[in-house]
């Protein structure tokens, strides 16, 4: 069996052949000595990890394993999956959207890292969770796929009254920019979790257009745990990326990118 891990900050994702099929697997970052049983307990296998907390992974385990710098498996890992969707071009973004949020350019086969930011899936649950009190990521994003943000987000056209706005007045003008000091007792968790949602999502999108300015393309490949489930957020990311002029891609299993390209090395 070969195996692929990527043990992030939030979530370690396992990806792994057997028998010629492959398999993918996710555990909360607690569970970390249940995976490290797991491998322990394979016997016969190649195993190959990455990821931020790969480091600690390795110490619990009783093999010795390969290693890799996460930006490189990822690479490997997204130019599988654009493979498989025929969709691999000589350049494009990558936009990681894990714990924090990374960017990269890819530009024949090299990768590059352009930047980040802090806003990401972290962002998401921590400020979800303070605004509300919900804890759990799937309950977070079924609550924000109901809520609105009218009353919360200040939109140009809201600055811009009786005056015709020089850019789009459906832009946000201030994520939470509304004067909420009258209506904060009054906001519903849905409200205040898809407008949570709403400010990661057009920073992580604003920030990789700006970004594929330093790029010959501007097809972004959009990763990471925080698109599971999270349709709201993939549409945020979608329509403003597109709105800027960029190709939004979304590929099946991003959130293996990492695992995928560890396997591939074995
Ligand atoms: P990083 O790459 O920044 O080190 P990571 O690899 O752990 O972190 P991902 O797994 O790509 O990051 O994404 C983590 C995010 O995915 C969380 O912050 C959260 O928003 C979202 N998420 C999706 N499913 C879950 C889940 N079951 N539990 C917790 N968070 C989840
Ligand atoms: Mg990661």
């Amino acid at each position: 069996m070969i195996v692929g891990i990527d043990a992030g900050g939030t979530l370690i994702k396992v990806a792994y052949t057997e028998k010629g099929k492959v398999h993918f697997e996710k555990y909360p970052i607690a569970e970390m000595e249940q995976v490290a049983d797991w491998v322990n307990g394979l016997g016969d296998c190649q195993v190959c990890v990455t990821g931020g907390k790969s480091g600690v992974l390795v110490s619990l385990l009783n093999q010795s394993v390969q290693e890799m710098v996460e930006f490189e498996a990822t690479h490997l890992g997204v130019q599988v999956l654009l493979k498989e969707m025929n969709l691999l071009e000589d350049a494009y973004l990558v936009t990681n959207v894990g714990t924090g949020t990374s960017i990269h350019c890819i530009q024949d086969n090299v990768q590059e890292r352009l930047g980040g930011t802090g806003v990401g899936g972290g962002t998401l649950i921590g400020l979800s969770h303070l605004l509300t009190g919900v804890t759990r990521y799937d309950e977070i994003v079924e609550l924000a796929s109901r809520g609105s943000r009218d009353r919360i987000d200040l939109k140009v056209k809201h600055i811009y009254e009786g005056k015709e706005p020089p850019i789009s007045g459906e832009l946000t003008a201030s994520n939470f920019g509304q004067d909420l000091f009258s209506i904060s007792s009054d906001l519903t968790k849905e409200e205040l979790l898809a407008t949570v949602i709403g400010l990661v999502g057009e920073t992580v999108s604003t920030v990789s257009v700006q970004a594929a300015r330093q790029c010959r393309s501007s097809t972004i490949v959009y990763i990471g745990s925080s698109f599971i489930d999270n349709p709201l957020l993939k549409e945020v990311v979608k329509s403003y990326t597109i709105l800027r002029g960029s190709v939004p891609v979304f590929p099946d299993n991003g959130e293996f990118s990492g695992a995928m390209g560890a396997m591939s090395v074995l």
